[in-house]
C-alpha cells in the first residue's frame, strides 16, 4: 500500500516525544526527517515534499498546542492535516446517472477499473453499464466482457468492429437504460498522437461528467508528464490509482494529481471486481498513521457481513465480541474476512487495534492463507460439534482421529488450535478495551 512504511516509521519518531510537553526544534526535524524519508521512498515528487516538510516544521514551532494537548498529540495532528491536504479531496462522484470515460497508457489497468467501478455503483444501488471501445489490445473485449459479467454490470462491445468512436456512440445508446455508463479506452504503449486523437473523438462523442486518468501505482515521476499530456488533450477530473496491493510506492499519482489540478477517485487493491475502495482522504491517512479507519471498515465489514448472512442466515460481528469464541465462529469469520480481505489489513482499519497492536504479535499470527483456511475448513468438518464448540478438550487422541477423518497431517489441527487460541486472545484484548471504548467505536461504525 502506498506509503506503508510511513505509518511505523512515524510512530517511531512521534515516540520519541511521548511525555514531553514542549517540543523543541530537533524533535520537529526528526520527525519531518522521517516523513520526507517515507514520501520520497514511495516516489513522491521532491517539490511536493518540501513544501509540506516546511508547512510542518512552521506550524509545529509558531502555533501554540491547545492547552492539555501532549506535544506527541499536537504534532500527530499537525502531520495529519497536512497529509491530508497532500493527497487532496476525493474526486466528487454523486449517486446519480452519469457518463464517465476511463483514460490512460495500455496496461494501466482500464479494463480491470471498469468493470469495478462498475461493481461499486451497483452496490450503491445505480445501474451500471461497461462499454467497451479497446479495438487495439488482443483480449481486451473478451476481458472486459467477463469481468462485466463477474461484476454482474451491462456491458457492450463489438468484436468485429474497428472503429472505436462508432463502438462508443453505438454502446452508448443501447445501454441508454443505465443509470452510470463508464466509457473504456484503448491505450497504447506510450502516449501516440493516435491514441489521444482517439480519445478526444471517443470524449466528444461520450459528453462525458468525468473523465478519469487511470495510473498504475508503480508509475514514479512518469505519472506528472503523462497526466499534462491527457489533461492537455481531454481534462482530467479524477485520478485513479491501481495496483495499491502490489508496491509500497504511488506516490508518482500524487505528482498527477497536483499537475491535473484534480483529485484521487478510486484505489484499485487487487485483481478482483471488488477490489476496490472509494478514495478518502482523511480515512486514508488515519489508516497510514495507525489511527484507524472507520468508514472504509464499516463498509468492507457490512458487504462481507451481507453476502455472509446470505448464505449462512443469521450472525453478525457482534457474536464475535460476545461471549466464548469458539471454532465455529471462527470457521464463519474466516468466511468473512475472506471476503473483506487479510484480517491484519482489516484489523489495522480498526483505532486502537492498528499499530501497536499489531506490532506486538508475532508476524504470522493474522495469517491464514488460503491453502491453510480450506485445510481448516476440512479439518473443522471432521471435528464433532461439541469439539468445535469447545475446542480446549481436543487433545492428543481427539487430533489423531480427527488428523484420520480429514486426512489431513496432525500438525495441521494443530495448527487451527493455534491459530483459534491466537485470535481469541486478540477477541480478548478487543473485549478489554472497556465498554466505554466499545461503545464509542460501534457508535462510529454506525454512522
Ligand atoms: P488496461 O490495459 O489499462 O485495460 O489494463 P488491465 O485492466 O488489462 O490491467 C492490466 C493488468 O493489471 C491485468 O493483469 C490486471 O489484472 C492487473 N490489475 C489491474 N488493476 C489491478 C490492481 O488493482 N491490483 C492488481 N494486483 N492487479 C491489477
Amino acid at each position: 500500500m502506498v506509503l506503508d512504511d510511513l505509518g511505523s516509521s512515524l510512530r517511531g519518531a512521534l515516540d520519541g516525544l511521548r511525555g514531553k510537553s514542549r517540543i523543541s526544534e530537533e524533535d520537529v526535524q526528526a520527525v519531518v526527517k522521517e516523513i520526507q524519508r517515507s514520501l520520497l521512498q514511495a516516489d513522491v515528487d521532491v517539490d511536493l515534499v518540501m513544501d509540506l516538510s516546511d508547512s510542518i516544521e512552521t506550524r509545529a514551532l509558531e502555533e501554540e498546542p491547545p492547552a492539555g494537548t501532549s506535544a506527541r498529540d499536537w504534532v500527530l495532528r499537525i502531520v495529519y492535516e497536512e497529509l491530508v491536504e497532500l493527497v487532496g479531496e476525493s474526486t466528487e462522484l454523486p449517486l446519480e446517472p452519469q457518463t464517465i470515460v476511463l483514460a490512460g497508457l495500455q496496461g494501466s489497468g482500464k479494463t480491470t477499473s471498469a468493470a469495478k467501478i462498475a461493481w461499486w455503483f451497483s452496490k450503491k444501488g445505480l445501474r451500471p453499464a461497461v462499454i467497451q471501445t479497446d479495438t487495439w489490445r488482443p483480449g481486451a473485449y473478451e476481458q472486459a466482457e467477463e469481468m462485466a459479467e463477474r461484476a454482474e454490470v451491462d456491458f457492450y462491445g463489438d468484436p468485429d468492429e474497428d472503429d472505436a468512436v462508432k463502438i462508443a456512440r453505438e454502446g452508448l445508446e443501447a445501454t441508454a437504460d443505465a443509470d452510470v455508463q463508464i466509457v473504456d479506452t484503448a491505450g497504447r504503449h506510450a502516449l501516440e498522437d493516435g491514441l489521444i486523437d482517439e480519445l478526444e473523438d471517443i470524449e466528444s462523442v461520450a459528453d462525458p461528467d468525468h473523465n478519469l486518468l487511470v495510473l498504475d501505482a508503480a508509475i514514479g515521476q512518469e505519472a506528472k508528464e503523462q497526466a499534462s499530456r491527457f489533461e492537455g488533450a481531454v481534462g482530467i477530473d479524477g485520478v485513479v490509482i491501481t495496483k495499491l496491493d502490489g508496491t509500497a510506492k504511488g506516490g508518482g499519482a500524487l505528482a498527477a494529481v497536483n499537475e491535473t489540478d484534480s483529485t484521487i477517485a478510486f484505489l484499485g487493491t487487487g485483481e478482483t471486481v471488488k477490489d476496490v475502495e472509494r478514495f478518502e482522504p482523511s480515512g486514508f491517512i488515519s489508516r497510514l498513521l495507525g489511527m484507524g479507519d472507520l468508514k472504509q471498515l464499516t463498509e468492507r465489514v457490512e458487504r462481507a457481513m451481507e453476502e455472509t448472512q446470505e448464505e449462512e442466515g443469521d450472525w453478525g460481528p457482534e457474536d464475535m465480541l460476545d461471549g466464548e469464541f469458539t471454532l465455529k465462529d471462527m470457521r464463519k469469520q474466516m468466511e468473512a474476512m475472506n471476503k473483506m480481505g487479510p484480517l491484519d489489513q482489516v484489523m489495522d482499519m480498526i483505532p486502537g487495534l492498528g499499530g501497536g497492536m499489531m506490532d506486538q504479535l508475532p508476524d504470522d499470527a493474522m495469517d491464514v492463507t488460503q491453502e491453510r483456511m480450506r485445510d481448516f475448513e476440512v479439518i473443522m468438518d471432521s471435528m464433532t460439534d461439541d469439539e468445535l464448540e469447545n475446542p480446549r478438550q481436543i487433545g492428543r487422541s481427539r487430533t489423531e482421529r480427527i488428523a484420520r477423518g480429514s486426512g489431513k497431517p496432525e500438525e495441521r489441527i494443530r495448527e487451527l488450535l493455534e491459530q483459534h487460541k491466537m485470535m481469541d486472545r486478540t477477541l480478548n484484548q478487543f473485549q478489554g478495551m472497556g465498554d466505554a471504548d466499545m461503545e464509542r467505536m460501534m457508535k462510529q461504525m454506525d454512522q
